[in-house]
């Protein structure tokens, strides 16, 4: 069934190697795998699908059906059962449903080698070659998601680049619109941005060398990654300056979270340079904003904090709410440190 040529396949291969976004590149590849094999199940539907997984435990995944559009996905618990063993093991796996053709399960896996997806391809007969042409394609997959997480990245602290905060930030707003969809204004979670800046930081390069200053930088990054959750998307924005993008429970959480991490760097002792302290600005993250608005009142709150004593946190909603700024003079008429 599988006669097409070579100039085909490179030409598929070419189209993957053009995508910068992970998502995106998992979309491809199932759409690729899809021209490639046009697998036909008996309704006469091609079937190639996507799973994530949104709880392992109670088994709920989401699927992007290439050919079929995205929704939320009820599959059948003999199917949920081979998705997760197929998550937990990290091999390929088979499920077979009456009178359906068979579905492999391929794992998708980052460069760590961890499961970030299934890929779901039904076919009516599993030839060796194309098993053998889709686990090539996974390794091109797999090294390409490294490359596309190595660009994301800041050299020296690992964390995500100034490059990738459009980006994500956007995809941060498409989910509060999203979640807003499904559920009214009754948004349970809460979405925060903040910005921190090392206090005095020109003061410990100028004593110490900026190569103590590097490594005030990567344990401050360090100390960070570890006082905020994985999910929260963590940016190296330039020499001291970091913003971070959190999800909370409730909007009291912030506070909180944020006055620990202004206390850990107070009381770490950096080798030679001893205390280093940190101010930071934040703001809530409305489902209208766009990006340069939330970094520019954040900023605005960080610039209060700096000229108010440093080592200290402010909220741009707070510092409005008490008078302490006004809205119409902030907006459009940044200072930028
Ligand atoms: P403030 O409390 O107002 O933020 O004062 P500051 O001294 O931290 O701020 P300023 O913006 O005047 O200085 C920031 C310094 O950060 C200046 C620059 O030399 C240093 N810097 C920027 N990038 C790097 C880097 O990659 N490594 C090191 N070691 N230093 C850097
Ligand atoms: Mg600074
Ligand atoms: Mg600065």
């Amino acid at each position: 069934m599988n006669t097409f040529s070579i100039h085909s396949v490179l030409s598929k291969i070419a189209s993957l190697t053009n995508v910068r976004d992970v998502a995106a590149l998992e979309y491809s590849l199932a759409q690729v795998l899809f021209d490639l094999i046009a697998p036909v199940n008996l309704n006469g539907q091609k079937s190639v699908v996507i799973y994530h997984v949104k709880d392992i435990e109670k088994q709920i995944f989401t699927a992007i059906d290439i050919g079929g559009g995205s929704d939320e996905y009820a599959s059948s618990p003999k199917l949920n059962q081979k998705l997760v063993d197929c998550f937990k093991s990290g091999g390929v796996c088979t499920y077979e449903q009456d009178g359906s053709p068979l579905t492999a399960l391929y794992p998708l896996k980052n460069a760590k080698d961890e499961v970030m997806a299934i890929l779901a391809v039904q076919v009516e007969i599993c030839s060796t070659w194309l098993h053998d042409t889709i686990i090539m394609l996974l390794h091109i997959y797999q090294n390409l998601t490294g490359l596309i997480h190595e660009n994301e990245k800041d050299s020296l602290t690992g964390l995500l680049n100034r490059k990738t905060f459009e980006s994500k930030i956007n995809k941060v707003l498409a989910q509060i619109h999203q979640e807003i969809k499904r559920k009214g204004d009754k948004l349970g979670q809460v979405f925060f941005l903040a910005i921190f800046d090392i206090d005095h930081f020109k003061k410990v390069n100028d004593k110490f060398g900026h190569l103590i200053g590097d490594e005030v930088l990567l344990l401050f990054s360090q100390i960070m990654t570890q006082s905020f959750r994985g999910s929260d998307l963590l940016f190296r924005f330039g020499g001291e300056e970091f913003v971070c993008v959190f999800e909370c429970a409730n909007a009291r959480d912030i506070e909180l979270i944020l006055g620990r991490f202004r206390s850990e760097i107070e009381n770490f002792k950096f080798p030679q340079v001893g205390k280093v302290t940190v101010s930071s600005g934040y703001t809530e993250i409305f489902a209208d904003a766009v990006s340069s608005q939330l970094i520019d009142r954040a900023d605005v709150a960080l610039y209060y904090a700096k000229n108010n004593g440093r080592n200290r946190i402010c909220c741009y909603e707070k510092l409005i709410a008490e008078g302490a700024l006004q809205e119409s003079k902030i907006e459009g008429d940044i200072e930028l440190f």
